[in-house]
């Protein structure tokens, strides 16, 4: 789950992105509408969280702009408390939902799961073998029984699976769990895969490694569909 976040008071942004995180989405900050205009038109996301108080383009442009491009992200804005107006053009312009400032963190969270889980055009449990993988819970299962995994092995996992019958290259590797805000080098990405690949053995589903290529998911069978 990727959030782009404009905001450009650093103070919110900071330690939203940070509680966010903390919650396993991966988070993209700018603080300008110029470059939540330009991220949004070059990457998916599922969620943008959206101050309406935006230096260079306002949030309400970067809105307009967004719907006219007929992409459907979920967009929740951020709104001063006595915005009222701000609000209804908020969400005439196709927001879909607000929250005033300041607000609480866990009801901010409340509201971003609730988006998330409505926009995602991704199947909100992914099965794999014995293999399940629930993204609104963020939690994998095998055989029902929940899988001990860090924030890193999950973010492995969840892109391996959303790929399951295809090659996912280091590099994708490392740009989705930079996205879940977690920094790691191409190195230490065979360590990470070395975990989960030791932490998913009762599944006996394999991580299969084509070397200088990427890697996928093996069915015990030796299946990969
Ligand atoms: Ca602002």
């Amino acid at each position: 789950m990727r959030i782009l976040l404009a905001e450009d008071d650093p103070m919110i942004a900071d330690g939203l992105a940070r509680a966010l995180r903390k919650s396993s989405y991966a988070v993209d900050h700018v603080n300008n509408g110029t470059e939540a205009d330009t991220a949004l038109a070059s990457q998916q996301y599922d969620l943008l969280i959206l101050d309406l108080g935006l230096p260079k383009l306002p949030g309400i442009e970067v809105l307009k702009r967004l719907r006219a491009r007929k992409n459907a992200l979920p967009v929740l804005i951020l709104t001063a408390q006595d915005g009222l107006e701000d609000r209804v053009r908020g969400l005439d312009a196709g927001a879909d939902d607000y929250m005033t400032k300041p607000f609480a963190l866990p009801e901010l969270e409340a509201r971003v799961r609730a988006l998330t889980r409505r926009g995602t055009a991704m199947p909100n449990r992914i099965e794999f073998g014995c293999l399940s993988y629930d993204q609104g819970e963020r939690v994998a299962r095998c055989n029902g029984q929940i899988l001990d995994l860090s924030a890193r092995e999950l973010a492995l996992l969840e892109i391996l699976l959303l790929r399951v019958g295809r090659l996912v290259s280091k590099d994708q590797l490392v740009d989705h769990l930079c996205g879940w805000g977690e920094e790691v080098s191409t190195n230490a990405i065979e360590v990470y895969i070395h975990r989960l690949r030791k932490k998913l053995e009762p599944s006996q589903v394999r991580i299969n490694t084509m070397r200088g290529l990427g890697y996928s998911l093996v069915k015990p069978d030796g299946t990969d569909g």
